[in-house]
């Protein structure tokens, strides 16, 4: 949906108020809703339905899963291309809200706001870079610095907008909270009645709920290393997020053969290979993760529902924390409000 100046809007206050909140705690369950899948969009969809006092509950394995090992970037400017995210004029700032709005309800931080250092490596990319700072569409996420070009690099420009949603934090602390209140469950759903809103992430659409999927796996490295925290690098096909106490992630891959969670001598090879270009060579590996990016045709996000009836909320592609708050909101508004969200949203088939 949008409103009149073209941005999307949904029907609820543009604030995640503590008072919604608390009012759907006095709502009387009657015919709650069954969110089946606890990652981003299963976990936004909930906390949406609760400040409208909407009755839910959640099942979910209590484990796996895409935003269990997501990086959790919010990076407005991206790709080969430096073009704006898709819509992000309309998405960033509700995702925003959203997550500090959360932050105050769980009391903790789940939103990182960083700078972005954007690295060029050859000639023809830093042309392509500089040649669109001015643009009316850049312009507003280029913070005007004039940062310093890391050894390797030929060029920087440093973004304004960008950050990092802790997901794993943001899912674990969501599912306690919601645990306390009886509202979840852990366990796998196999035959989803027509209360379900299949939220089930690649997991979902390898079931063929969506047809055919472009979904990918991807790895990620934590490292300790004595590298410069103030800057989240994306460049050499990778990125770097500092995520404090000298600990940084580094990814990552992208593989549509091999769809399964566990990380692999392939992915870390090449990992390293980007903490080399954008870090430097000296660091130890922490962790090695690996998950599989739900991704449809372009990688936008999609809501509506199965031939059997069923909502779904899926296909968030590698974008999810920029998306899922927004699309929650939009879905919460079509089941609640039948309020139709604008057709490219919607699961084509509905
Ligand atoms: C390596 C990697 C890096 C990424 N980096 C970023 C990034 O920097 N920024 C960003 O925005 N996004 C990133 N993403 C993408 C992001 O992780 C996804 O967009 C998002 O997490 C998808 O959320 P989801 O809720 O749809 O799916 P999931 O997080 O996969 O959640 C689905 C949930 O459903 C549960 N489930 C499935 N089937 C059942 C069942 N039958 N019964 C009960 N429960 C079930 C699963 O256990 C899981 O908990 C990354 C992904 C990967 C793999």
């Amino acid at each position: 949906m949008q409103d009149a100046s073209g941005n999307l809007a949904c029907s609820a206050p543009a604030t995640h108020g503590q008072s919604a909140i608390l009012r759907s705690e006095t709502t009387s369950p009657a015919l709650p809703w069954h969110i089946i899948g606890q990652g981003l969009a299963g976990t936004c969809l909930a906390w949406e339905f609760l400040r409208r006092g909407i009755p839910f509950h959640i099942t979910d394995i209590g484990h796996g899963g895409s935003s269990r090992v997501a990086a959790g970037l919010i990076n407005p400017i991206t790709g080969k291309n430096f073009e704006p995210s898709w819509r992000i004029d309309e998405f960033h700032p509700q995702a925003i809200a959203f997550f500090q709005e959360i932050e105050n309800t769980l009391a903790a931080t789940i939103w990182h706001p960083t700078p972005i250092l954007r690295l060029a490596s050859s000639e023809k990319e830093w042309k392509k870079i500089t040649s669109k700072l001015d643009l009316p569409h850049i312009r507003p996420w280029i913070s005007g610095n004039h940062p310093t070009v890391p050894a390797g690099f030929i060029g920087a420009v440093e973004l304004t907008g960008g950050g990092r949603v802790d997901t794993a934090e943001f899912i674990k602390l969501s599912a306690a909270y919601f645990s306390e209140k009886g509202l979840l469950t852990i366990g796998s759903i196999s035959e989803p009645d027509s209360s379900a809103i299949l939220c089930q992430g690649a997991a979902g659409l390898m079931e063929n709920q969506l047809g055919p999927h472009r979904c990918a796996k991807g790895e990620i490295l934590t490292v300790r290393a004595d590298w410069p925290q103030s800057h989240i690098r994306i460049g050499a096909g990778g990125w770097l997020v500092p995520i404090g106490d000298g600990h940084f992630r580094i990814g990552s891959t992208y593989e549509w053969n091999q769809l399964d969670e566990a990380p692999t001598a392939a992915g870390l090879e090449r990992i390293i290979g980007i903490a080399n270009k954008l870090g430097g060579e000296n660091f130890d590996v922490t962790a090695h993760v690996a998950g599989i990016r739900p991704i449809l045709r372009r990688s936008e996000p999609l809501i509506g529902k199965n031939t059997d009836g069923q909502w779904i909320f899926n296909a968030l592609g590698s974008k999810g924390t920029l998306y899922a708050p927004e699309m929650a909101c939009m879905l919460t508004d079509w089941i609640a409000e039948g309020i139709r969200p604008e057709e490219i949203f919607i699961y084509p088939t509905h």
